[in-house]
């Protein structure tokens, strides 16, 4: 434990919330029923909650408010899964107005202790292609209005951030991407900016030449903030769709539209790969999420 860090004794996020769940073609069934191991976040491009078996859908409520959608519940080789689509069906919600909060919340809620969050970003080096895959290790906050945390009083918590994502379910899906021989870099810093508007040319360059970030998108915070009060192990399978505007390289909206497809395939792939090694609980020893709160600062 770092020095000044103390131990949390407060109360736990308790995790009050009503379940109300509907089969897609069924009745309502009593919501104690649907628990969940992993969670899945999918950005844009991976709506599809078809990669789950048996999928029942499920309607959580929180008390921030209702996550971005249904959450499918299924299995993935006899391990279930929880789909949220970040964006909602048919990308409805732009990445500032995302209920962050009732997002983790419910998947929380379900008995996740894993999450898996895929979305798409721009590349702020030349050697992260299109194409490319990142298990990003750090962040970079350039948001500028969101909620960002469940402690916002009387219950105080600040818990640490340095290492913001899991390294345990960084590596599984690293190795995952690896042994199927698509590209990865198992690192990048992810400057996150507020939107929906996309970065001036001088933005740009202080992303990529003052900060030296390696990717950028929308969504990542308070994704991850929020997976860390709640003490769930979350990592990010970022997906490179085009550089961004330091570059001189403009892309069409068909090159990037051509690199989503093939991108949103093979993260099918690799979270089919990866889900079946999340069966157990996380590891003690092997990652300090699932004890955030336990060095908190309060
Ligand atoms: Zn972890």
């Amino acid at each position: 434990m770092s020095p000044g860090l103390t131990r949390y004794t407060g109360p736990r996020l308790q995790l009050i919330t009503v379940i109300y769940m509907s089969y897609i073609t069924g009745p309502v069934t009593r919501p104690q029923n649907v628990k969940a191991h992993v969670g899945i976040i999918g950005g844009s491009g991976l709506y599809d909650p078809g990669i789950v078996e048996d999928p029942v859908e499920v309607r959580v409520y929180t008390p921030y408010g209702e996550p971005s959608d249904f959450i499918t519940v299924g299995t993935v080789e006899g391990v279930k899964v929880a789909f949220l689509p970040r964006h909602g069906r048919g990308h409805r919600i732009p990445p500032h107005r995302i209920n962050y909060r009732a997002n983790i919340w419910a998947l929380k809620s379900l008995g996740v202790k894993w999450i898996i969050s895929v979305s798409a970003v721009g590349s702020l080096r030349e050697d992260y292609r299109p194409g490319d895959f990142v298990v990003p290790d750090q962040f970079i906050d350039m948001t500028k209005k969101r909620e960002y945390t469940f402690f916002d009083g009387p219950i105080t918590a600040h818990v640490s951030m340095a290492d913001p994502f899991c390294d345990d379910l960084r590596e599984k899906i690293i190795k995952a991407t690896q042994e199927l021989g698509y590209t990865i870099h198992p690192k990048g810093t992810y400057v996150c900016i507020e939107g929906p508007r996309f970065s001036t040319r001088a933005e740009s360059r202080v992303w990529k030449e003052v900060f030296k970030a390696d990717i950028i998108g929308m969504t990542l915070v308070p994704e991850v903030n929020l997976a860390c009060e709640a003490q769930v192990c979350y990592a990010t399978l970022a997906m490179v769709t085009d550089y961004d505007v330091w570059a001189d390289h403009p892309v069409t909206a068909e090159e990037v539209e051509r690199i989503m497809k093939q991108n949103v395939s093979r993260a099918r792939e690799i979270l089919y790969k990866v889900i079946p090694q999340l069966a157990g609980e996380p590891e003690t020893g092997k990652c300090s999420c699932c004890r955030a709160l336990d060095i908190a600062i309060v």
